[in-house]
């Protein structure tokens, strides 16, 4: 047999992995660390007996399109769900990236951008942040001067935790809009942050704006993402995104849990008190840190490598993201807020291995 071979650009490309290991204290990967609340799988349990499993679901996801719609106060023509926010933001490239067009970002930023980018053939035209992370406007020139089709932006980026300056994303959105391209705002954590893009989107501005259930909704497992913008990009969504491909378990799901949006709040709001106290703790160690407005913290230890103290995290049964190899990223660490049992024992450990 002559094996058959990839595509040339796919060729040399690495999937993304993210390592699990098996501890107690697992801060490595931004989820929850609380399941949703007990009456939403009970309300789910109950509902799923409905679900006419010989037919396709809804295709539109009516239900669940018409309830973020009421919650973010658009009309539900604005509003496109999707198997993660990762689905989202394949579909946005499919639909106006792809070959012989480009995606801007600025480094670091989340590593999918880019890698959605090639997957669907989409060149990627690389903005490099100051050196403390925020927008460099030079940069933002320079990457714009090339007028690529999509303008990524992360706010708060993932690693970083940084949220963007209101003011410059709403001068890159006009700028790009000027040339005719679309700015896609990942606020994969944007319910932690203080402002959101949400407030742009209008049919009269270039702007998509994705948010995902994985985070602040306690809900990973359920791969459920969507996305607030323009009607027009939510039809052009629909011409590349696979017909039925929100199952009905999934519409489901997520329709149930826009009924616990106080209860999300209230989580958000612990979570960000657990934010500040983590980041208190980390101001009395060794390390320097970024400003978070998400659910994780960036730090890197001063007196030891990053790698030593992964280890010596693990060793003591703490998982955090271990950052220190990548671009960019050199000697750093990123911290997942967790419970605040989980967040003591983080910063227990982490006292012990840098000021013993
Ligand atoms: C976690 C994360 C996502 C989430 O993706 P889902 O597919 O919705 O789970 C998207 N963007 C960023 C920046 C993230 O960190």
């Amino acid at each position: 047999m002559k094996r058959p071979q990839v595509r040339d650009d796919l060729a040399l490309m690495e999937g993304y992995h993210s390592p699990q290991v098996e501890v107690s204290v697992r801060l490595n990967t931004n989820e929850s660390p609380v399941p949703p609340p007990a009456a939403w799988s009970d309300a789910l349990h109950a509902e799923m007996s409905q679900i006419s499993w010989n037919r396709y679901p809804d295709r539109n996801a009516t239900a669940l399109r018409a309830g973020l719609a009421e919650l973010y106060e658009v009309d539900p023509s604005m509003v496109f769900a999707a198997n993660g926010s990762n689905e989202v933001l394949q579909c946005l490239l499919l639909a106006y990236g792809g070959p012989g067009r480009s995606a801007g970002l600025f480094e670091p930023t989340y590593a999918l951008h880019s890698h959605i980018a090639k997957v669907t053939g989409t060149a990627v035209v690389e903005g490099e942040r100051a050196p403390d992370y925020s927008l460099d406007p030079a940069e933002v020139d320079r990457v714009l001067s090339q007028e690529p089709n999509v303008v990524f932006l992360c706010s708060p980026n993932n690693p970083t935790g940084m949220v963007e300056d209101p003011d410059a994303v709403r001068s890159i959105v006009e700028r790009v809009g000027n040339y005719g391209g679309l700015v896609v705002v990942d606020e994969a954590y944007g319910q932690f942050a203080p402002w959101s893009a949400v407030g742009l989107v209008d049919d009269d501005q270039p702007v998509a704006v994705s948010r995902t259930f994985s985070k602040t909704w306690s809900m990973a497992a359920a791969r459920l993402g969507y996305m607030v913008a323009p009607t027009w990009v939510v039809n052009a969504l629909e011409s590349v995104v696979l017909p039925y491909h929100l199952d009905a378990a999934k519409q489901l799901a997520g329709t149930l849990a826009l009924r616990f949006e106080p209860e999300m709040r209230d989580r958000v709001a612990q979570l960000v008190e657990q934010r500040d106290i983590v980041a208190a703790g980390l101001g009395e160690l060794p390390v320097a840190t970024w400003d978070s407005g998400a659910n994780f913290v960036l730090f890197r230890p001063l007196n030891m490598t990053g790698d030593d103290v992964w280890e010596q995290l693990l060793a003591r049964d703490v998982l955090v993201r271990n950052c220190a190899s990548w671009p960019r990223l050199s000697g750093c660490l990123r911290v997942t807020i967790g419970t605040p049992e989980e967040n003591r024992a983080f910063l227990g450990a982490l006292g012990e291995i840098l000021k013993p």
